[in-house]
């Protein structure tokens, strides 16, 4: 049995950042990692000679712990494409044009802006780093988000607008979310327009060379501690440490940070039980539903058109949002199509043709190119086996307000992070990162001898 200071369950942003942390602190570590690669959530790979990230991508400059790895590992970026024109897609109508950070005139996009206005009031009322402190959490988390939008509103399409978002941010349908999640995730990502936003926004730029860059520099600088393709199966824990199990062999460690997305975590058989409130908030944490699929062609066509690839449907198309995804030196046209919720529990239970005709109708409206692509590949989060779903887990209703006490605080040995247990950044990799730093010192913190 080998025997470590800390053992850390997973290798994507948070356990490498609470690796990095508690390396540099002088304790020996050993990340245990099930995949065969690491990022996690945030995976790069080569499709038919382009880069694409088939999970998270963008990074923003509020998220300024991302932004810290990205330039102490020298990871180049580049703005994300917003030039030109983006399309509102309506039923039975004309494409509607826009430019970013403007609605067309239409929709009642000022119904909307009131709504906007609204939650950034009410999510004002939240401190991100103690959600569970505000006075209203038993009120607004005995909501659904749907409840609030239509006793706040009536206007159809201001309601279609704000589905949309709540697709956009939360992978889910506004009827599965409570209000209180969705102002305590707004007021953890500084507002709903800094949350929504392209340039300046949480899309302002993507990395050159992937998402995973950092994460693959922080990987090679803990070398051997990284063990790739070795899922922990059970952690037996006491009051001076636990031994976990893996496909590759058995680690006892002193502490032990566990990472990962709550259905994941689940999975793990932890001996004695974890308390209730723990395991309560893990199984109300399910994971949002979302594939995310990479289109390409030989060029970015669109941006001959004035367009800027940028897609927003509210005429009942599967998919939800499209952004223009090509490499830096738009060497290849890549279109990101993301599908969500209620359209991607119908639309992945198509055969793959359908699936695929689905994706490539929609992009009819940036030219008759679209229907000839060089390459189409998807990605149904849910289907993957060590997350589950994406972007980030969603409590339901009621969740926090009888179950935060399981959130993050620490059990004997055992300490939590990962992108759910954050507060500001909360469902991005600047959370992750955050959550890692967090626990690293929550670890130190409670060291004797
Ligand atoms: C499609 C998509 C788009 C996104 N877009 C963005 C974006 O643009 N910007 C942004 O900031 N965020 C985005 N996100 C969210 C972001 O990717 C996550 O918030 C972040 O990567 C989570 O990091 P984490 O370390 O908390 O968890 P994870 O990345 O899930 O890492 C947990 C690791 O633990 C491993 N693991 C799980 N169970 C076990 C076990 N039993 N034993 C050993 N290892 C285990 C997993 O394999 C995984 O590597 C997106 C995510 C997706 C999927």
């Amino acid at each position: 049995m080998e025997h470590v200071d800390v053992a850390i369950v997973g290798a994507g942003y948070a356990g490498l950042a609470t690796a990095l942390d508690l390396t540099a602190a002088g304790r020996q570590v050993v990340v245990l990692e099930a995949g065969d690669r690491v990022g996690g959530r945030v995976w790069t790979r080569a499709e038919d000679g382009v880069l694409v990230d088939h999970g998270g991508q963008w990074v923003g400059p509020a998220q300024t712990a991302f932004l810290r790895w990205a330039d102490r590992f020298g990871c180049a970026r580049f703005p994300t494409y917003d030039a030109g024109t983006h399309l509102e897609l309506w039923p039975g109508e004309a494409p509607l044009p826009h430019v970013s950070g403007e609605h067309p005139d239409a929709h009642d996009a000022r119904g909307y802006d009131d709504l906007v206005a609204r939650l950034d009031e009410l999510a004002a009322q939240v401190d991100p780093e103690h959600p569970e402190a505000c006075a209203s959490l038993a009120e607004w988390d005995s909501r659904t988000f749907d409840d609030w939008l239509r006793a706040t509103t009536g206007s159809p399409d201001a309601l279609r607008r704000m589905r949309l978002v709540v697709q956009g941010l939360w992978a889910c349908e506004p009827r599965e979310v409570s209000l209180f999640h969705v102002l305590f995730y707004v007021a953890a990502g500084g507002g709903l327009d800094p949350l929504l936003g392209t340039l300046g926004g949480a899309q302002d730029s993507r990395f050159t060379d992937g998402a995973d860059g950092p994460a693959r520099a922080a990987a090679a600088l803990l070398g051997d501690a990284v063990r790739l393709r070795s899922p922990v199966t059970t952690v037996a824990w006491d009051d001076d440490g636990a031994t976990l199990t893996t496909a590759t062999g058995t680690v006892r460690a002193r502490r032990v940070v566990v990472t990962g997305t709550p259905p994941a975590q689940a999975r793990i058989a932890f001996s004695p039980l974890l308390p209730a409130a723990r395991r309560r908030w893990l199984a109300r944490s399910p994971m949002g539903d979302v594939a995310k699929v990479h289109v390409t062609y030989a060029t970015p066509f669109w941006r001959a058109r004035g367009l800027s690839g940028q897609l927003t449907t509210y005429d009942g198309s599967a998919v939800a949002y499209t952004f223009d995804n090509s490499p830096a030196d738009a060497s290849r046209g890549v279109v990101a199509a993301f599908v969500y919720g209620d359209d991607y529990r119908s639309w992945s239970a198509q055969p793959a043709e359908a699936r695929r005709k689905a994706v490539l109708d929609v992009l009819g409206v940036l030219g008759e190119e679209a229907a000839r692509p060089l390459a189409y590949h998807e990605r149904l989060w849910p289907e993957e086996l060590w997350a589950e779903g994406a972007y980030a887990a969603v409590p339901t209703p009621g969740t926090w307000l009888a179950h935060a006490g399981g959130r993050r605080e620490p059990v004997g040995p055992l300490h939590w992070a990962g992108t759910e247990t954050a507060g500001i950044g909360n469902g991005y990799i600047d959370g992750a990162i955050r959550s890692g730093e967090r626990a690293a010192a929550e670890v130190l913190a409670s060291w004797t001898g």
